[in-house]
């Protein structure tokens, strides 16, 4: 029988309840289990894909084309495995589908109401996943604090869930440090729990983040106070890397837990993990890697991209330590730091900070300084050259100036009628087709491979001509033609590409592009 693991959040948000989900999710993986995972956002927009990264950190795209929560990503790196977008299902996705039955008539004259009708849909969204990808448990994530509002609806269909399926309940709390007393507070962990119980939810397990280890004696508190067995009571302190944690959570008995609450399988087989693991802990030569965006001051708005880079340097032997730099602070004087290896211009919207990034691809250029640029990189990288190599000063996107004389960056055909902006950029997977003798055969080893992908505007093919008299080619092509990667000759790494590579990276298997980029440094 499907078993369902629910995880929820108490007293603040940003605990990584998204990497203690996966980790558990990589756990029953080893055990034997096929898992499913479900992320519910309590957030009205319909998906992430109109969210704003400064807020919501990165949007994820899934290889089905869905734009969704960054958890989704740290699921697919953990369990190894692509998801999609049944996935993430966010509030206003869940109200919309309600509201469209509503319009379509299935309802027959009931008055819809939270419960049961919105509790229902959440349900069948939690079972959807279940049957379609045939698992045996399902984790489902509850976005969102204990006692937000917008999180109750989750939490009433979680509690009417556990009367009709097989369920468990995990919750994942903060203990603060006190430093004027030097002492772990376990306050608002026992008022969290409170809370939750006042919904009909009693934890099974318990996992208190905080910033150092803490200790026994207050772990023996809280299992006093909340009747919680203190075998069910985990310590996740704050770790040098979020990978750690699924090794952390074995090593302080969680499998003997999981067993008890009835998830038997094969021993749990964490070996291939721990080599990747490991390799992080091992000493490498540091290399400097600057990513020069608009989007910089938040971390979380690369955090795919910084994942990746990271695996490609498990891979290679390498450290990579990355810079940040604004690149509206390029605009305004400020200088590329000479010790950086290499540099990577990644995805991004708007015009602020585009001229930056146009000067510091002109720098890697002429000083023969790897560069990498991804999707938003790509279209720099021409507009570039078709300004500084073969001389139109104006050259531009249409994104950024609709009357450019020369729009060697335009709209997608297929973009043109659209009205709406949610949903509508192309999207997800798509397949390229390698050019032979290219940087880009040399780095996938193959002719043909499937990226995903997340744009409006592409490489203008009126100016596909102009290219043959320069040292820049086009390498990769979609099956409908437009312009997937473009490299330069004469330079030790110079290549951009419209897709994402840093969306397909996993700990276990890296994206080439960023195991080549990190080899030329
Ligand atoms: N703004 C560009 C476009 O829409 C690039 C998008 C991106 O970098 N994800 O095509």
């Amino acid at each position: 029988m499907r078993k369902y693991i629910f995880i929820t959040g108490g007293v603040m948000s940003s605990l990584g309840k998204g990497i203690i989900a996966s980790s558990i999710g990589l756990i029953l993986k080893s055990m034997g289990k096929k898992v499913s995972m479900l992320k519910f956002d309590p957030y009205l927009n319909v998906d992430a894909g109109s969210m704003n990264p400064y807020q919501h950190g990165e949007v994820f795209v899934t290889a089905d084309g869905g734009e969704v929560d960054l958890d989704i990503g740290h699921y697919e790196r953990f369990l190894n495995k692509n998801m999609t977008r049944i996935n993430n299902v966010t509030s206003g996705n869940l109200y919309k589908s309600i509201i469209e039955k509503e319009r379509r008539g299935d309802f027959l004259g009931q008055t819809i109401q939270v419960i049961p009708h919105l509790t229902h849909e959440i349900k069948e969204r939690i079972r959807l996943v279940g049957e379609r990808e045939k698992s045996d448990v399902v984790i489902v994530e509850i976005g969102g604090t204990v006692g937000d509002i917008e999180s109750l609806p989750f939490l009433e269909a979680a509690f009417e869930f556990k009367g009709e399926e097989d369920s468990c309940f995990f919750h994942v709390t903060y203990v603060p440090y006190l430093e004027t007393t030097r002492e772990f507070k376990t306050k608002p962990t026992q008022h969290s729990v409170k809370e939750l119980r006042s919904i009909g939810i009693h934890p099974d397990v318990l996992f208190l983040r905080s910033k150092m280890k803490v200790g026994e004696e207050e772990k023996k508190k809280i299992s006093k106070y909340l009747g919680i067995p203190i075998k069910n009571i985990f310590g996740v302190e704050n770790l040098s890397s979020p990978y750690f944690v699924p090794e952390h959570l074995l090593n302080s008995g969680i499998n003997d837990t999981l067993r008890e609450l009835g998830f038997n399988g094969k021993r749990v087989d964490l070996s291939e993990w721990i080599k990747f693991t490991a390799s992080l802990k091992r000493g490498r030569e540091k290399k400097k890697v600057g990513i020069i965006g608009k989007y910089v001051t938040l971390k979380d708005s690369y955090i795919s991209l910084e994942e990746a880079i990271l695996h490609a340097g498990a891979k290679v032997g390498i450290d990579p330590e990355i810079e940040w730099i604004s690149s509206e602070e390029i605009e305004k004087g400020k200088e590329i730091p000479k010790d950086i290896h290499g540099i990577i211009i990644p995805g991004g919207f708007g015009k602020r900070g585009i001229e930056g990034m146009i000067m510091s691809v002109k720098y890697a250029r002429e000083n023969k300084i790897p560069l990498l640029g991804i999707c938003l990189g790509l279209q720099i990288i021409i507009i570039e050259f078709f300004r500084n190599r073969v001389g139109w000063k104006d050259a531009h996107s249409t994104e950024f100036d609709k009357d450019t004389s020369h729009p060697v960056i335009d709209l997608l055909s297929s973009q043109r009628e659209i009205e709406k902006l949610g949903g509508t950029m192309r999207l997800g997977e798509g397949e390229i087709i390698i050019e032979d003798g290219s940087l880009a055969e040399e780095i996938y080893k193959t002719k043909v491979i499937r990226e995903r992908h997340r744009h409006r505007y592409t490489f203008n093919l009126s100016y596909l001509n102009v290219l043959k008299d320069y040292e820049m080619d086009v390498s990769g092509r979609s099956r409908q033609g437009e312009v997937e990667i473009v490299e330069v000759k004469n330079h030790p790494f110079f290549i951009g590409v419209q897709f994402h590579p840093e969306f397909s990276s996993k700990p276990l298997n890296p994206n080439p592009l960023f195991v080549s980029f990190l080899k030329h440094l």
